[in-house]
C-alpha cells in the first residue's frame, strides 16, 4: 500500500525487563534498592489537591532553581526533562544538526544510536580499547558532536577529567555531551569544566543515585546559550513535560542531602563487597565506579549464567552484542540481595 512509504520506521530501544511478578531479585536496570528520602514522599503527600487540576509550571522553575543552587550555577544554566532519556533525546534534536557524524563509543548506552536513527542524524561509533577505555584521539576528527557516559555504561569504567577536557577542548565547534547518569557512585564530575567550555553539556538523572526512576526526572547543565536552545526546542515540542508531583519530589530530594549521601555510601560498600565475591568465583570485570558491575566468567558463558539466574528469579542484564555477549551487567541491590546472588552464582559456575 502506498501509505507504507510515508511511515517513519525505527528499531526501538529495548529497555531491561520490568517483570510483573513479586518476589524476584531485580538487578537488571540499575535502579536504587533503597527508597527515596522521607521528605520526597511527604512533598508528594503535601501537594495541594487543587494543584492536580492545573497545568504544571512549564518552566519547572522550582526544580530548576533547586538544582542550579545545588550545583552553584545560575537558573538559566539548567534544563529539566522527563528522565535523562528525554533530556538526551531532546539534545540530539537540538544540538546535532551539522549533517556530520556524531561520535560515541561502540560499547555504550544503547539508546544513543536509536535516537540518532530516529532523528536521521549520521553517527560513527568509536571502538573502545580492549580494556574498555575511550581513546581520546578517536574523538578529534571532523564530527557533528560527541556524546558518551562517564562512567560508561554498561562497563562502569570511569574516565579522568583530564581526558574529558582533552576531548572537549579539541572540539570547540561542536557540542560535547557527558552523560553523568552514574557519576554519584564514586566518579569525579566534569561540571567544573562548564566555566571554561561553552560547548560542554553535562546530563544527570534522578533514576540511579536519587532512587527515583519512577518519577522520571533528568536534567542538563551548561552554558546559557545551549540551555536556551534546548528550552526553545522543548517548548516547540510539549510545554508541560514535567508533572506537578515530580517537580515537588525533585526539589525535596535535593533538600535531603544527608540521606542521599548515606544511600550512595551503602550502594558503594555493597558494590565493593560484590566485586571481591565475584573475583573469588572466577569472574573478571572492569573496575566499576557505577551502581553495577559488568562481569564475565572465566568458563561459563554470559547467556548460560543469565538463564540460570533467571530460573532462580534473579534478573540481570545480558546484551547479545559483539564484544560483550559474554558479560552480564549486574546492578547493585541490597546486601541481602547480593548475598543471595553470590550463593546462586556459586552453584551455577561450579
Ligand atoms: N544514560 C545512561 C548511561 C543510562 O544508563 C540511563 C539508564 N537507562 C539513562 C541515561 C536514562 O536514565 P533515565 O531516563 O531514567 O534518567
Amino acid at each position: 500500500m502506498a501509505f507504507e512509504n510515508v511511515i517513519r520506521r525505527v528499531d526501538p530501544y529495548v529497555p531491561g525487563e520490568q517483570p510483573k511478578v513479586k518476589g524476584i531479585i531485580k538487578l537488571n536496570t540499575n535502579e536504587n534498592p533503597y527508597a527515596p528520602a522521607e521528605g520526597v514522599i511527604k512533598a508528594i503527600e503535601d501537594l495541594d489537591k487543587m494543584d492536580y487540576t492545573k497545568y504544571p509550571d512549564p518552566e519547572v522553575s522550582l526544580l530548576v532553581h533547586a538544582l542550579a543552587e545545588y550545583h552553584g550555577l545560575d537558573d538559566d544554566q539548567v534544563f529539566v526533562g522527563v528522565g535523562s532519556d528525554d533530556v538526551i533525546s531532546m539534545s540530539f534534536l537540538t544540538f546535532f544538526n551539522s549533517g556530520k557524524p556524531v561520535f560515541f563509543p561502540d560499547i555504550t548506552y544503547s539508546f544513543y544510536d536509536v535516537w540518532a536513527n530516529l532523528y536521521r542524524i549520521p553517527f560513527e561509533t568509536k571502538a573502545l580499547t580492549e580494556d574498555f577505555r575511550i581513546n581520546p584521539e578517536d574523538y578529534k576528527g571532523e564530527n557533528g558532536g560527541i556524546i558518551f557516559p562517564n562512567p560508561n555504561a554498561p562497563t562502569g569504567m570511569l574516565e579522568s577529567l583530564d581526558m574529558i577536557e582533552d576531548i572537549v577542548k579539541a572540539n570547540p565547534d561542536v557540542i560535547c555531551i557527558v552523560d553523568e547518569a552514574y557519576i554519584d557512585f564514586g566518579g569525579e564530575t566534569c561540571l567544573p569544566l562548564l566555566d571554561k567550555y561553552p560547548n560542554l553539556l553535562v546530563v544527570r538523572t534522578y533514576s540511579k543515585s536519587r532512587s527515583m526512576a519512577g518519577m522520571r526526572i533528568g536534567y542538563m547543565c551548561g552554558s546559557r546559550e545551549l540551555i536556551k536552545a534546548i528550552n526553545d526546542v522543548k517548548f516547540s515540542f510539549n510545554s508541560y513535560t514535567m508533572n506537578a508531583t515530580s517537580i515537588v519530589a525533585g526539589v525535596a530530594s535535593v533538600e535531603a542531602e544527608e540521606y542521599f549521601r548515606e544511600n550512595i555510601d551503602k550502594v558503594i560498600k555493597t558494590r565493593e563487597w560484590t566485586k571481591k565475591e565475584l573475583t573469588r568465583l572466577g569472574f573478571e570485570f572492569p573496575d566499576s565506579y557505577a551502581n553495577f558491575i559488568f562481569a564475565k566468567h572465566a568458563t561459563v558463558s554470559g547467556k548460560d549464567i543469565f538463564e540460570a539466574l533467571k530460573a532462580e528469579n534473579i534478573f540481570v542484564r545480558h546484551f547479545n552484542k559483539p564484544r560483550i555477549n559474554d558479560y552480564l551487567r549486574i546492578s547493585i541491590g541490597t546486601d541481602e540481595q547480593m548475598k543471595t546472588l553470590i550463593e546462586k552464582l556459586e552453584k551455577i559456575v561450579k
